[in-house]
């Protein structure tokens, strides 16, 4: 009989992406001539069926113990796994050299759904290989977050300790370079503060041996202490000391640290002071600014206060400020204005405001102020569970299908509505999430986005009546200086001149104004023109929901009516818009996989083990001639860091027994994994990555292009999918430490050497500075004491005894006389001239009399306007 060989679907792996990784062939594959291990590789359910019927023993091993079920786990064979349990198989069954059970295998594979149906059928997760892992271990260890999660959720203890104590945070933040599952098992109770058998290290240490600067940071924030030592009276911080200054290490850990040594300045080492020094000084700055301006000195002074005012709060940013600076100062520039606003109208601009700008002052503060208490202190829906809650929906969504990110925030561990989004600056989720606003220091969601937009109209509102009142007070104030030698086209000037405090504040005013309205009127187009949020404005290409149009778009009139929840003039709300409870849009779903989120690439670094359920990437078909172009700077910079690379005894035994193949790292890509096909199945030549097909086409293997390939090519086509059982130690994860006495050797040596020259050339500088001293004090010494007043004395006497008489005898000799002769000559000159002068003066008076009497036009001289202020 003649039996296609389909993979069953439900076997592919769990990520669509390793569908275009891995090469296709024809679809006309005989699998009736495979026997029942091969069957099971492939996923070739009939053929499974057909042979159990025939009497196969389904628990029967192969020849490498390896039974049935081990083979249909690893290979993501869920139909086969269903089947061959309902068949009888045991599901703890012991094989390979590891002697690990069909879930070992599932878990070091990654496939959740296999581990699902696995544990459904009583798989115990508990049992340990013989390297001393259970499942949690190898989750943790490959970085399976989605397993880990579902073990724990499923009772397993996520502080269980593997053969020498090690638990998997420990080998989580050892082993796995990103913030999950670090971070998921801090959050689902894991203790920072266990050791282990051989070393004593904490989770801290072995993040810190592995220089691993994501899980320190997580790590050191759940509070993990830097002072316990392990077996050899190692703290973390004496671990962390050398690297102190290494890029590495987070600038955020280099500074706790740096604190907890007593390193830094003890007057800015107060957070509480630090705080108060960042609230206060945008008050500060905003008063001084306006003194500055208000005050009658000179422009260059007023120049020279603002450097000095800027210095100032540079250093003050510089030494003093810490990183809550983003949090704080956007929240305080708002109090700072608001509050010089309240005292300038209650001292310059309220004495000359009309009664009806007073009413729509005060009027407007209390709308204001409720809009914006309930903006920034109030619950914008955040999305809460309990511990049983989280637990439980991890069960249900890994049971389902559903684990993820659409479904599932990794960092709150609940299951997310549509239309909500973890905020990242508060580290929660929100629903209905439109934007995180720094000048509320909130989220804005669900519940208070209508308080946000009041706040909005409200700030609006005020400014307009503060900017009418300031024209009115410079009306009263200035009414001389505006209409006095100024036209209207400097008519801010005049008013500036005339106060510069209300025009400082006034200029805060129309920035707010102008600000505001933008955002305003942004809202209200998001909000009824195109019913969407901020965040699904912005990010609209992730989910597909709005690749046909938006959803939630139902009319102007009708969002507007969803938004604020009443019906008016016909127009109904949509009866349900409880957006902390909406799962139900069922087309709902983000592009990005589950840990390819942004907060979990962190500087560069990223989970190896992620490219995995990472986008699908398609080989570029040159990568085939030998030679790759980079499809992304970012990714392949991701790699340029790797951790340190142990040498392990064990495989160095089995290298020299020439067992080992290879010992792959467990931090190198996927990607450059050699394909997984067992030594026999290469002899009978199935087609590896590397080797070439026999079949009727003798090209290389396609790489399915997304945009490329049609559905009925694809259809035409099955996916193989490589599977290696294989050596086992290639699976194996390392039982030993990374600890090499050479290299502590090394280390050992780096500091002795940087410290023997330190001090030799210390000593040189000694001397130098020695030599160089003597020099500049002799210098000091001759100059002050000998040649100053040798040289002070010489120029007295040369000025006394020879420049004095010389220029007397100049002077007398020669310039006197020759001026003497000169004012002679001017003063007789003079006098010749005088009566001609006052001839002619006499004549011309007369001239001018008669000029008088024949004028028409009377000409005054007028004397311009002051400009002083009054
Ligand atoms: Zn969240
Ligand atoms: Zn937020």
């Amino acid at each position: 009989m003649q039996t296609a060989c389909q993979g069953d679907g439900t076997g592919e792996p769990d990520d669509p992406s390793s569908l275009h990784q891995e090469p296709v062939r024809p679809a006309t594959q005989d699998c009736s001539s495979f026997d029942i291990v091969r069957a099971t590789q492939y996923g070739a359910l009939e053929r499974v069926t057909q042979l159990v019927e025939a009497g196969a023993d389904v628990n029967q091993p192969d020849s490498e113990n390896v039974t049935l079920l081990h083979w249909a786990a690893i290979n993501n064979r869920r139909d086969i796994v269903k089947y061959l349990i309902a068949k009888g198989a045991v599901v703890d069954a012991i094989g390979g050299d590891l002697a690990s059970t069909p879930l070992h295998w599932a878990t070091r594979q990654g496939h959740l759904s296999a581990v699902v149906i696995l544990m459904r059928a009583g798989a115990d997760p508990t049992l340990r290989d013989c390297e001393g892992f259970s499942c949690i271990h190898l989750a943790a260890q490959f970085g399976y977050t989605a397993i880990v999660a579902y073990l724990v959720a499923k009772g397993v203890n996520p502080n269980m300790p593997d053969r020498s104590a090690m638990t998997p945070l420990m080998w989580s933040a050892y082993k796995v370079n990103s913030l999950d599952p670090t971070r998921l098992l801090l959050t689902l109770g894991a203790s920072h503060s266990l050791t282990d058998n051989l070393y004593g290290n904490t989770a801290l240490h072995w993040a810190i041996i592995a220089k691993n600067n994501t899980a320190i940071s997580i790590l050191v924030q759940h509070g993990a202490s830097l002072d316990l030592p392990n077996f050899r009276n190692e703290t973390p911080m004496t671990l962390l000391g050398p690297h102190i200054s290494a890029t590495w290490l987070e600038h955020k850990i280099r500074d706790e640290i740096k604190e907890k040594q007593g390193r830094t300045r003890t007057w800015c080492r107060d957070k509480k002071i630090r705080w108060y020094c960042m609230v206060s000084t945008p008050l500060i700055a905003f008063y001084l600014i306006g003194m500055v301006l208000q005050s009658g000195w000179d422009y260059l002074l007023k120049l020279g206060a603002f450097i000095t005012l800027y210095v100032a709060v540079y250093l003050m940013n510089h030494f003093v400020f810490d990183e809550r600076l983003f949090h704080v100062l956007p929240v305080s520039i708002y109090f700072a204005t608001k509050m010089w606003i309240y005292v300038t109208w209650i001292f310059w601009l309220g004495i000359h405001a009309a009664w009806y700008l007073w009413l729509l002052f005060v009027g407007g503060s209390v709308p204001l102020w409720i809009c914006f208490l309930q903006s920034w202190r109030g619950d914008p829906g955040i999305i809460t569970a309990t511990h049983e809650d989280k637990l439980n929906t991890i069960i249900e969504l890994a049971e389902s299908g559903g684990f993820e990110p659409q479904w599932f925030c990794s960092s709150c561990l609940v299951r997310r509505p549509i239309r909500s989004k973890h905020c990242a600056t508060c580290d929660r989720c929100v629903a209905r999430f439109d934007h995180h606003c720094p000048w509320i220091n909130n989220c804005i969601g669900t519940h208070n986005h209508k308080y946000f937009l009041g706040f909005l109209t409200s700030v609006l509102g005020l400014c307009i009546v503060i900017l009418f009142a300031s024209v009115q007070y410079w009306q009263f104030e200035c009414w001389s200086n505006l209409t006095n030698g100024h036209s209207a086209d400097n008519y801010l000037v005049a008013a500036a001149t005339c106060d510069a405090w209300v025009m400082w504040v006034a200029a805060n005013t129309s920035l707010h104004f102008f600000w505001v309205g933008t955002l305003l009127a942004c809202q209200c187009y998001q909000i009824m023109v195109l019913g969407m949020t901020t965040n699904e404005r912005v990010n609209a290409g992730r989910y597909k929901h709005f690749k046909q149009g938006n959803p939630f778009h139902r009319g102007a009139l009708q969002n507007a009516a969803d938004f604020c929840n009443f019906s008016f003039c016909g127009v109904k709300a949509k009866p349900s818009s409880d957006w902390l409870h909406s799962f139900d849009l069922k087309q709902s779903i983000e592009k990005l996989p589950l840990l390819t989120q942004k907060d979990n690439f962190h500087n560069g670094y990223v989970l190896p083990v992620k490219l995995k359920e990472d986008k699908p990437q398609s080989r570029p078909f040159w990568s085939r001639l030998g030679w790759k172009r980079p499809r992304n700077g970012k990714r392949d910079k991701m790699y340029e860091i790797k951790l340190k690379q142990v040498q392990c005894p064990y495989y160095a035994k089995m290298r020299a027994n020439g067992a080992l193949k290879q010992h792959v790292d467990v931090l190198q890509s996927p990607h450059e994994f050699q394909p997984f096909v067992s030594h026999k199945e290469l002899s009978e030549g199935i087609p590896s990555k590397n080797a070439k097909y026999d079949t009727v086409k003798s090209k290389p293997p396609k790489y399915p292009m997304k945009t490329k390939l049609k559905r009925e090519e694809i259809a035409e086509k099955i996916e193989i999918y490589y599977f290696d059982h294989g050596n086992s130690a290639y699976y194996r994860t390392t039982d030993c430490h990374p600890v090499l006495i050479t290299d502590k050797c090394a280390e050992k040596t780096d500091q002795a050497a940087t410290r023997f020259w330190a001090e030799i050339f210390g000593t040189i500088h000694i001397g130098i500075a020695f030599v160089t001293a003597f020099i500049l004090q002799l210098l000091r010494f001759v100059l002050y004491s000998v040649i100053r007043p040798l040289t002070v004395g010489i120029l007295q006497l040369i000025a006394d005894y020879f420049v004095k008489p010389l220029l007397s005898i100049l002077f007398n000799a020669l310039v006197q006389p020759i001026l003497i002769l000169l004012y002679n000559i001017a003063t007789s000159l003079r006098d010749l001239c005088e009566p001609l002068a006052e001839a002619v003066g006499l004549f011309l008076r007369e001239i001018a009399n008669l000029c008088a009497a024949i004028r028409i036009v009377e000409v005054k001289h007028v004397h311009a306007p002051t400009t002083a202020c009054t």
